[in-house]
């Protein structure tokens, strides 16, 4: 057996029960075997194991009244992963399915993540198993400020930032930045995705959606194809969605599609980005609402399974939406590009079938680094106490996306694995990591 396959197995008996987990780690390791053989210092130095095993991992009760009066109890997670390359960095999901397998996962491909931004930010994921969905503000408010309660032991400007994902946008962060600067008296730069007038940072809400664009834009044009008048199905209708659905119509492209989890929508003139505002952002609603408006729109309820015919395809909702039936429909409509918005949203079938037909697919980490990196650029503008213009963000964003698509796709040259990037982005994101922690010695 190889060395990887012998590490993958140990580390698979030693985390038992943690399927996103095995399968966020199978996914890096794949690619790494020729890299250990260049480089011997990595097996001497036993890399592979330390950088599966998260720094630190903590896991909290959290208490909160609700509107009836009624105690609630929910579980929190922090999993400060690596900081190799600077404070752990990384979102807060607050959802059902949070669990410690999804959150070592999120925190594993973080790692990865931040370090292909080039920005000196280390890896780290937080939530709780809290659904926001139906509380009332008082509700968030009182769950937020028991999270921070117990989170801020561990968090600081310096040692670990975190931010939003699924579940938490700036409404919760408000709560949690209030709760943390009365118990620290202490006005930080601790968490991101604030709201402007309090140190926020300008196009931070567009930065994951308009990020993966600027990264689909870059590979397309590597490959001499222009976004265009080509047609983008998009899943998701959350922030990242959003934002990626304007940017591509912005770009010259027609979007088809977006969804929640109860169903999707198919408007065949092209999704009306303002209309979407007003039904997810103002009135909160289901994606269902926007056919009320656009009557010549369709709205199908279950789960979006890619069946509507596309030229690039932008999964932005979950882990694991897509898969191998999702990808087989896409490829029979003839799909061109993939890129994930979401975090790990294809399944490792699902990815496979698009290497294995020359898609051009855009792997989570480097194609949604874009979120990460005006975070830390929110990050560096509380340090300085400074506040960044739209354009002045925007076009820094812009540099870092193609920056990392050109890492990725040297790399994977460099390998001979031309064009799969997401082997470049792989095994880019390892070796940043690596050559940090041998630099830094056995810690
Ligand atoms: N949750 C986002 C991600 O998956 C953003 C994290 C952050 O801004 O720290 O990258």
């Amino acid at each position: 057996m190889s060395y990887i396959n012998e590490k993958l197995d140990y580390i698979i008996s030693q985390n038992p029960n943690e399927t996103e987990f095995h399968q966020a780690v199978s996914e890096v390791f794949q690619y790494l075997g020729p890299v250990i053989e260049k480089n011997p210092e990595y097996k001497k130095y036993n890399i592979i194991e330390r950088i599966c095993e998260p720094d630190r991992q903590i896991k909290f009760r959290i208490s909160w009244v609700d509107d009836s009066g009624n105690v609630q109890v929910n579980r929190g997670y922090r999993v400060q992963f690596n900081n190799a390359i600077g404070p752990y960095k990384g979102g807060l999901r607050f959802h059902p399915t949070v669990n410690t397998s999804i959150m070592k996962f999120l925190g594993f491909e973080q790692v990865f993540k931040n370090a292909l931004t080039g920005l000196p930010i280390g890896g780290g994921k937080g939530g709780s198993d809290f659904d926001p969905k139906g509380k009332s503000d008082r509700e968030i408010m009182s769950f937020c400020q028991s999270f921070m309660t117990e989170l801020f032991h561990h968090i600081g400007p310096d040692t670990d930032v975190p931010a939003g994902d699924i579940g938490v946008g700036a409404k919760e962060i408000g709560f949690l930045f209030g709760q943390y600067k009365r118990l620290k008296n202490a006005y930080q730069g601790v968490l991101t995705g604030k709201s402007i007038n309090y140190g926020g940072c300008l196009a931070r809400k567009e930065a994951t959606g308009y990020g993966l664009l600027y990264f689909v834009d870059e590979m397309l044009r590597q490959n001499n194809i222009s976004l265009k008048d080509k047609t983008v199905c998009i899943s998701g209708a959350g922030n990242v969605a959003i934002y990626a659905a304007e940017k591509a119509i912005s770009l010259g492209a027609k979007v088809l599609t977006m969804s929640d989890s109860s169903g999707y929508i198919f408007d065949p003139m092209g999704i009306d980005i303002d209309l979407v505002k007003e039904v997810k952002e103002n009135q909160r609603k289901r994606i269902h609402e926007y056919i009320n408006v656009r009557t010549n729109a369709k709205y199908f309820s279950g789960k979006f399974e890619w069946n509507i015919p596309c030229d690039i395809a932008l999964p932005c909702a979950t882990q694991n939406e897509l898969d191998e039936k999702s990808a087989l429909n896409l490829l029979k409509n003839g799909v061109t590009a993939v890129a994930e918005g979401a975090n790990m949203p294809c399944t490792p079938e699902a990815i496979k079938l698009f290497l294995d037909n020359n898609i051009l697919f855009g792997p989570a980490k480097a194609a949604n680094a874009g979120g990460v990196s005006v975070s830390a650029i929110e990050m560096s503008q509380n340090s300085v106490r400074q506040v960044y213009s739209f354009e002045e963000v925007d076009s820094k964003l812009k540099n870092i996306m193609s920056n990392i698509f050109e890492k990725i796709s040297t790399v994977s040259t460099e390998y001979s694995l031309n064009k799969n990037y997401l082997a470049g982005a792989n095994i880019a994101g390892f070796i940043k990591v690596a050559d940090a922690m041998i630099a830094q010695g056995v810690v």
